[in-house]
């Protein structure tokens, strides 16, 4: 079965194919940069990550926006309470976003773009609204006019039909039983900063940002939009109102969104005081891919429940990926080629891509990979496995870490980790009992380029790092 994905707006599981020739034109929400970004927030980055790799090895290209919140009411606060201006306080924790998606590996999205470079392009969007008819003024503020956009409700599913006309919010979040006309442009206020405009002076609400931002980049009708769970109500519900009524064409044909990274039971978040950084784990000693194994392998459409085991099952599951791999390439196997296990990588290849297909379900991709890795290693052990399987098994793997990008060790992590040396100078050790002293040579040397010096006495081999 072809590529699928579940769709928020239609509640169905759809098979997937770009609307214009081969580009996958996609739009997620950005950080709202006021902070360093959570564990939490990494996990639908990381998604959107493993959605881009796999929609890309499916063969196709992609257009992927995603937007930087740079002005907003939380970023106004904190700044403000800094005596900073926005700017200065948001460039802070976009710089500290770049880095910390770097160093998860979550790849650069074709264009990353800034909410205040697009002032006079959100403007020009609330003035064709309003000759529509889509908005009011009260105060200097422009609102929303939910009751006029007759499709508002059909991405949330909530029936908005009985909402009291006319009254309004002017917060950037809300929940669904505060839903009201929302505010497309907020008039100034003293000590806040503000842009002058032909709809006076103030600044844009959250939700026209990314409207806006995306039809510019995108196109009236985009292949897919994502972004967590929390953002369908009522972040995701007005950028369809808004861009709709610009455009009346569908605003975007696919919505994704993935669920929470949880802590006992409870969101992680900022507010709840629940949250660690990356720079948190990395503080502790994790590796970052570590991290990204752990956020990937949960498929996004399910609460992924942090905590401690997790991580080290993480990094135990990459050890043994990791020793698999060296085995390969270091082993010596028989000459020739075994046809039944040629047959069962390929196998494995299928399963793995088939999981992957099925609206990314990650958790059923590594379960056919590690049972995969079981066999092969029986297989070696028995002497079955030959010198001629390696390849198909090393491309298995690499397919692997196309996606997952978890094999290469990062930073001061790089080289071998003391369990795999252990490993190895056990591997010698039998080899000398063998009177295998070629072979036994052969791994002293190996893991001498691999910076671990050898020394052994009476009481065993010791090692120590170059
Ligand atoms: P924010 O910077 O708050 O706008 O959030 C950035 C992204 O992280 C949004 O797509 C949110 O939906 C997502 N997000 C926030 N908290 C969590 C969480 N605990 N688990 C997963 N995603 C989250
Ligand atoms: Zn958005």
């Amino acid at each position: 079965m072809a590529l699928r994905f579940y769709n928020t707006l239609t509640q169905q599981v759809e098979p997937f194919a770009p609307l214009h020739d081969n580009t996958v034109r996609m739009y997620t929400c950005g950080p709202t940069v006021y902070n360093y970004v959570h564990i939490g927030n990494l996990r639908t980055f990381t998604f959107q990550d493993i959605l881009r790799r796999w929609l890309r090895a499916r063969g196709y290209q992609l257009d992927h926006v995603m937007n930087i919140t740079d002005v907003e009411d939380k970023i106004i606060r904190n700044a403000s309470a800094e005596h900073k201006s926005i700017a200065e306080y948001t460039e802070k924790y976009t710089q500290a976003f770049l880095e910390d998606t770097a160093t998860l590996r979550l790849e650069r999205p074709e264009r990353l773009v800034k909410a205040t470079d697009h002032i006079t392009d959100m403007v020009e969007a609330i003035q064709k609204l309003a000759a529509r008819e889509y908005t009011y003024t009260s105060d200097g503020s422009v609102y929303y006019r939910i009751s006029k956009f007759h499709g508002y409700g059909k991405l949330s599913h909530n029936d908005f039909s009985g909402i009291r006309a006319g009254a309004r919010v002017d917060v950037d979040e809300y929940d669904k039983a505060n839903a009201r006309d929302f505010v497309l442009w907020k008039a100034a206020k003293n000590g806040e900063p503000s842009w002058d405009s032909a709809i006076g002076p103030g600044r844009p609400g959250w939700h026209i940002e990314c409207s806006v931002m995306a039809m510019k980049y995108l196109g009236e009708t985009l292949d897919i939009h994502a972004g967590g769970v929390d953002l369908i109500f009522p972040h995701h519900e007005n950028e369809i109102a808004q861009s709709e009524a610009l455009t009346s064409k569908p605003f975007a044909r696919f919505w994704l969104h993935s669920e929470f990274l949880n802590v006992e039971a409870q969101k992680m978040s900022k507010s709840a005081g629940n949250f660690y950084t990356l720079r948190d784990l990395l503080g502790m000693g994790y590796a970052p891919e570590v991290v990204r194994y752990l956020l990937a392998s949960v498929p996004y459409r399910k609460k992924l429940n942090f905590t401690f085991d997790g991580l080290k099952a993480a990094a135990t599951a990459i050890d043994r990926l990791r020793n698999f791999k060296l085995r390969l390439e270091t082993d010596r196997f028989p000459e020739g080629a075994n046809q039944k296990l040629e047959e069962r990588t390929q196998a494995a290849a299928r399963q793995f891509g088939e999981s992957l297909d099925d609206d990314l379900n990650t958790a059923e991709a590594l379960a056919a990979l590690f049972e995969y890795v079981r066999d092969a290693n029986t297989s070696m052990d028995s002497g079955e496995f030959r010198a001629g399987n390696v390849p198909s098994a090393l491309e298995l793997l690499n397919e692997f870490d196309r996606i997952f990008d978890v094999l290469r060790p990062s930073g001061d992590h790089a080289g071998l980790t003391d369990a795999q040396v252990e490993q190895h100078i056990a591997e010698r050790a039998q080899a000398k009992k063998n009177r295998e002293f070629a072979r036994a040579d052969q791994i002293r040397k190996q893991l001498l380029e691999a910076g671990i010096i050898l020394e052994d006495t009476k009481e065993g081999t010791r090692w120590k790092r170059k």
